[in-house]
């Protein structure tokens, strides 16, 4: 087997990294020599932290023209840093998938006159060539390919792969890269805050359909409309799975059904067309389990479904399941976990 030379782009926002970035440093290191790239302002800490999770090196473009990620200068830094003939040129580049890194890695690849592989849950080295498993079809079968551009560039699933351990205090060699600041745009401002677990990380996830707003008991505040009344039950219904959720260190996600009636969200989104998840416990609320739903569960290790009705299709996706009624199911989990986890 070749030692590979892998350039590993740590994805941070704000210097909060996206977990899935140490899980494809250790992948790197198996290959051979991994070299951390970190970009931003004021990231040192963020540089130290990939020290401590193995990185043989680590190449930091720290200028405060980077502060916020903008898909052109990331890309054209990385593209410049991975140049063919400069001494940092790898035969690999690996990203956690994450939104920014599927445009800044199609930015960089294109820059190079390489390719993408996105999504990668299993990867060899055959020669001089990596290659890489994914899945397709809503994750029912997998297809192993391999790139023919140089470097090759791929991303990989967040859980997918083993997280490596960190040595604290480990030292090692950061080094100054040159920052491309030239772009059309700015950022004004994030819609979103990244707060909380993210459902792409979370060991635990717990999710909430449609019949999150079905109790006809909770009397909504006077003076709002039947969508509005709606609405508010929702809400009462994703508070109860929220504290679950807390109680569990876990995230919280939804169906389709629950996004598009307004009620959480399209970042909370689970599925084919939201995210692909593979936490260690799904607990599914109120949630039919159409196929789409399931694309993006198939690789949760235990679902647990919550339905009143007993022929839901979800039941047949869960290793555990409860027939009844979530608003009285959820919060007395809630106490049992409480109590069992003494908090
Ligand atoms: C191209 C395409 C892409 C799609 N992508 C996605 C996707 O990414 N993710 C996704 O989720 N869907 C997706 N869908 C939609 C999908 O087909 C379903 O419509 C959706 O998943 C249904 O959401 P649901 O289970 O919350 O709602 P429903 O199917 O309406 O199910 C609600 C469930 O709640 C139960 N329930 C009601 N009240 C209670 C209560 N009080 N306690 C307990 N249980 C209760 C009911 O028995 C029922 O099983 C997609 C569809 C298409 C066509």
């Amino acid at each position: 087997m070749k030692n590979m030379k892998t350039l590993v782009y740590i994805d941070h926002f704000k210097g909060d990294v996206q977990p899935a970035s140490w899980e494809a440093l250790g992948l790197a290191k198996s290959f051979g020599t991994a070299l951390a790239v970190v970009f931003g302002a004021g990231v040192h800490g963020v540089a130290q932290t990939a020290l401590e999770y193995g990185a043989d090196e680590v190449l930091v473009a720290d200028d405060s023209a980077l502060t916020d990620f903008r898909a052109e200068t990331y890309a054209a830094t990385l593209a410049s840093l991975a140049a063919h003939g400069s001494s940092s040129t790898p035969d690999l580049i690996l990203f956690p998938t994450t939104t920014r890194t599927r445009e800044l890695a199609a930015m960089s690849a294109v820059d190079l006159g390489s390719n993408v592989i996105t999504d990668a849950t299993g990867m060899e080295v055959n020669g001089d060539k990596v290659i890489v498993t994914r899945p397709i079809y809503e994750g029912k079968l997998f297809e192993k390919v391999t790139s023919s551009g140089n470097p090759q560039f791929v991303t990989i699933r967040g859980r997918a792969f083993p997280k490596p351990e960190p040595e604290a205090g480990k030292s090692g060699t950061i080094t100054k890269v040159e920052a491309k600041t030239d772009a059309l745009t700015t950022v004004e401002g994030y819609s979103v805050a990244e707060v909380g677990v993210s459902l792409n990380d979370a060991g635990v996830i717990v999710s909430g359909g449609r019949g999150v707003s079905n109790n006809p008991s909770l009397q909504p505040p006077a003076g709002l409309d039947d969508k509005q009344a709606e609405i508010w039950r929702a809400q009462q219904g994703f508070a109860l799975i929220t504290e679950l959720a807390n109680v569990l260190g876990g995230a919280v996600g939804a169906s389709r059904a629950a996004v598009d009636a307004g009620y959480i969200p399209y970042s909370n989104q689970v599925g084919q067309t939201g995210k692909v998840v593979a936490p260690d416990l799904y607990i599914a609320c109120g949630i039919s389990g159409a196929i789409q739903h399931l694309a993006g569960i198939r690789s949760a290790k235990t679902v647990v479904a919550i339905n009143k009705d007993a022929d839901a299709p979800i039941f047949k996706q869960a290793r555990y399941g409860v027939v009844g009624d979530l608003f009285q199911i959820v919060p007395a989990l809630t106490e049992a976990f409480k109590k069992k986890l003494g908090k």
